[in-house]
């Protein structure tokens, strides 16, 4: 049995099914079975047939909602309930559908957010690795207050927060959970969770790399000792290391990519925004209307990705009167608009692959952070790697004249140039990185040596 895993060493990689998820988890598998390993993906059956990904294999398991995945359970608690649940009993018996063959599960690489598949792999005596998909600041953050060392709600008095390995943090950096832990309390225990039984898993991953956040990472090292694997971006638009690999190959909508790239081909170099809150923010409508006034009062011309979901927010009349300057799509393939000449800023959520897409394709940003951990990564994008601007928020929302100044300043404002400079250099290390010798590259091999054992 021992030899038989040592000579077939495969992984399965279980992500959180949402696309802010999937992306990073999907191109983890897709880099170890470029480095030899098998590698199956296990996800929902509601995902199953958004991912393809070659050398990559993709079985189901169950989070109850086999139909409508997350939007059917109703709520975040119901759907990580029933997760946990089936999910334990379905992952479980993946692995015992490959004991027998050519190819024994030697590890379960789980997304933080499933706890639970660390028990499920020390129950088959194989290896359980965590993956977390924030930033190391903000997964530090989450880390001190499972120890004790941060109490809920922070407070003003309380700050400046100072953690270890942490810049300062005030209370307008924190992610909101901290100062409003009531306002979701499912999301914020789910993140608690993620260090529930840390203290067991064989290997802790998360997508960042040193560069970005090397003292962030050694100052919380003894209690929560992550390897630094990323940027999780497809190879092509790093070192291109791995051949063919342009796309996560994980898409819950379909990208409008020919409409989009028929319109950035046809514009001129830095001179389109592009705009994009992810996946899953859903802005107020007073939001949107200031967003899509500032966008047509400053002139520059755009491409917008509005979801299906949010288009009735749209004030009336704006996609008529800005025809001639901009496009609003439903959904696109980010990175190859990012990747394009014609970019000049991509004004984002900050969700954290968002983030690191932009610092990977050295595309200054303007950060308008919603919840969570956005709001962090926003100071991170404007103060300590000086590659974009955060809109500040003004009786809770960002104002037309805000949204103005901060696509000038980028654009072409005093900072332009500086910004553009940073965001150049902090692309060079991404892929220095992730390139072979390079320190996330390191930490992949330190993970497949272990395996070994
Ligand atoms: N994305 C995309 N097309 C879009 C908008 C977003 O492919 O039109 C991708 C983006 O490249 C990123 C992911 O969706 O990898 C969103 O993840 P992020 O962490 O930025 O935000 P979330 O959606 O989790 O809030």
């Amino acid at each position: 049995m021992e030899e038989r895993k040592k000579e077939n060493r495969h992984v399965i990689v279980l992500p959180y099914p949402s696309q802010g998820h999937l992306n990073p988890l999907l191109q983890f598998a897709k880099c170890l079975a470029h480095k030899g390993l098998k590698v199956t993906l296990a996800t929902t059956h509601y995902t199953v047939d958004s991912i393809c990904a070659a050398n990559v294999g993709v079985e189901p398991i169950s989070d109850g909602f086999d139909q409508g995945g997350y939007a059917q359970s109703g709520n975040v608690e119901a759907f990580l309930n029933s997760f946990k649940a089936n999910g334990s009993r379905t992952l479980s018996e993946l692995v015992k559908k490959f004991q027998d063959t050519n190819d024994p599960v030697c590890c379960i690489v789980y997304d933080s957010f499933f706890p639970w598949a660390l028990d499920v792999a020390k129950q088959h005596g194989i290896y359980g690795a965590a993956f977390f998909t924030n930033s190391v600041t903000v997964c530090s953050i989450y880390c001190h207050i499972h120890y004790g060392l941060i109490k809920l709600p922070v407070k003003l008095e309380d700050t400046p927060l100072l953690l270890r390995g942490q810049r300062s943090l005030n209370l307008c950096d924190l992610p909101t959970f901290l100062t409003s832990p009531e306002s979701d309390t499912a999301y914020l225990a789910m993140k608690r969770n993620q260090f529930s039984n840390l203290t067991e898993a064989d290997c802790i991953f998360v997508n960042s790399f040193e560069e970005l956040e090397r003292e962030e990472a050694k100052g919380i090292s003894d209690l929560w000792p992550a390897k630094l694997i990323g940027p999780m971006v497809p190879s092509a638009y790093l070192d291109g290391r791995i051949i063919g690999d342009t796309v996560y190959g994980s898409s819950l909508w379909k990208p409008l990519s020919e409409e989009c790239k028929e319109w950035v081909d046809k514009k001129q170099p830095g001179s389109v925004a592009y705009v994009s809150f992810g996946s899953m923010v859903s802005l107020t409508q007073k939001q949107m209307e200031e967003i899509a006034w500032g966008l047509k009062a400053i002139g520059f011309r755009f491409l917008w990705v509005v979801r299906e979901s949010e288009r009735a927010k749209l004030p009336d009349g704006f996609m008529e009167s800005t025809k001639e300057q901009g496009l609003i799509v439903s959904w696109c393939n980010q990175l190859e608009i990012l990747a394009h000449p014609a970019i000049g800023c991509f004004v984002t959520h900050c969700g954290w692959n968002s983030t690191l897409e932009g610092v990977c394709l050295g595309v200054p940003m303007v950060g308008m952070p919603q919840w969570s951990d956005q709001i962090t990564n926003a100071k991170f994008v404007e103060e300590i790697w000086g590659v974009g601007v955060w809109g500040k928020e003004d009786d809770g929302v960002v104002k037309k004249e805000e949204v103005m100044r901060c696509l000038k300043e980028v654009m072409e404002g005093e900072r332009s140039d500086e910004i553009k400079k940073n965001a150049v250099k902090w692309r060079e290390l991404a892929i220095k990185a992730v390139s072979q010798g390079g320190s996330s590259d390191k930490f992949i091999n330190e993970f497949l040596q272990l395996l070994e054992q």
